[in-house]
């Protein structure tokens, strides 16, 4: 069975192909655009690609074609894309404005070119279906709760597959039987003593810390909307509410203005006032810049808040996880992040550290009670196995 996963963004086109069987997947092939300003081009050019590859003779070769969907009004999971969980979805475009608009034209623009290919969403709230009531709750009346202004939680295909290889690699095949059926059973498969307790750090362009306890999420630093949590590339983070309505009036900002800056001037970008590329702040951080310097503090301070409070909920932690493109390849504020928790049991090893780079790998002490490790992201896979599962559940969309 073969299934097409599409990230879509804002004006890129990536994708992976998976051959899928029997609870397995095999990738067969994967690539890209960048700058795309044709949609319906750019699908063409990746089925031409995959046509010339030889993995497919045509579009009814797929079994189907898998979408790590952001948000939609009332609906999680994995999902058929039906014109309703569309519309869905435009419901929420406020809320994830470099997310959900991509999506949707990609997902009418996939629906029109293979009209016979089942269209699967795994959103990325998903993972966070089972947190205790209490992480999902802002203190709001509860009119604006019923109206869905609480916190759902994101990247979660990315924590998901932490939770799963994480297990695998401290020797867990229990927990990690446990996060792989957790869309099928809720986390209802039994685990043994004691419970394995995993902070995940998925920090890149847009960055989350989740706690994991036997491979079922606690809570996620995204809140309502993937704007929330730690300062992201150019989208600002925590910010308290009522900075809102003051910049509103005292900045003499209109709310569209407001809007915009906290999620294209903000974050990494708007401290720094370099670049929203961690590797251009770090640059000029090490150049003397001192608001590089500051950015770089705030972003290492804030994941160690979240790390702090997962700690604490977990009552102890066994691992700490770093995965996405500045968790996978930034030694320097993995160190940063990770500095000071011997007494919380977590001693990194330095130069396992300066080593593991964009591949999996340990970077505790040897002897460390907690360990640490880089864990690549993997969020097509996971994608890949749910839309999988969908198709043999019998839940074909039509
Ligand atoms: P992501 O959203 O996961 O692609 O992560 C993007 C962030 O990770 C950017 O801030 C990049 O600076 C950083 N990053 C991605 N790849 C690398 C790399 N190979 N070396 C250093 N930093 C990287």
């Amino acid at each position: 069975m073969k299934i097409l996963v599409a990230n879509l963004g804002s004006t890129s086109l990536k994708w992976r192909l998976f051959d899928a069987a029997g609870g397995s997947e095999r990738l067969l092939h994967k690539g890209g655009f960048e700058r795309v300003t044709d949609y319906p081009r750019a699908i063409d050019d990746c089925l031409a690609q995959l046509r010339e590859a030889g993995h497919i003779r045509s579009e009814a070769d797929l079994a189907a074609v898998g979408f790590k969907t952001v948000i939609a009004r009332g609906v999680s999971g994995c999902v058929a894309l039906d014109e309703a969980v569309v519309r869905a979805m435009e419901d929420y475009s406020a809320l994830a404005p470099a997310h959900n608009p991509a999506y949707i034209t990609g997902v009418r623009l996939f629906a029109a070119r293979m009209p016979s290919v089942p269209l699967v969403g795994l959103f990325e709230t998903a993972f966070y279906q089972w947190i205790p009531e209490a992480a999902q709750r802002y203190a709001v009346p509860e009119s604006w709760h019923a109206a869905g202004i609480r916190r759902w939680g994101f990247h979660g295909a990315s924590h998901k597959f932490v939770a799963e290889r994480s297990a695998e690699l401290l020797g867990r095949e229990d927990v990690a039987e446990r996060a792989r059926r957790l869309y099928v059973d809720g986390g209802a498969s039994p685990v043994r003593d004691p419970a394995l307790r995993v902070i995940s750090l998925h920090l890149g362009g847009s960055s989350s810390i989740t706690g994991i306890r036997n491979g079922v999420a606690i809570g996620n630093s995204l809140g309502m909307s993937p704007q929330s949590g730690l300062p992201h590339n150019n989208r600002v983070g925590d910010l308290d509410s009522f900075a809102v309505p003051y910049a509103v009036r005292a900045l003499g900002l209109s709310i569209d203005e407001v809007e915009r800056q906290l999620c294209k001037e903000s974050g990494l970008k708007g401290v720094s006032g370099v670049s929203n590329d961690i590797r251009d702040i770090d640059a000029a951080a090490i150049s003397g810049n001192a608001a590089a310097a500051r950015a770089l503090d705030l972003f290492v301070h804030e994941a160690r808040r979240w790390i702090g409070a997962y700690l604490v909920e977990l009552g102890g932690l066994d691992a700490l996880v770093f995965t996405a493109g500045i968790g996978e390849n930034r030694a320097e504020l993995r160190s940063r992040i990770a500095a000071g928790l011997e007494g919380f049991g977590l001693k990194l090893d330095a130069a396992r550290n300066d080593t593991v780079r964009g591949a999996e790998g340990e970077i505790s002490a040897a002897g460390s009670p907690v360990k640490a490790w880089v864990i690549p992201a993997n969020e097509e896979l996971v994608v890949a196995r749910e839309v999988q599962r969908f198709l043999q559940s019998g839940r074909r969309p039509g």
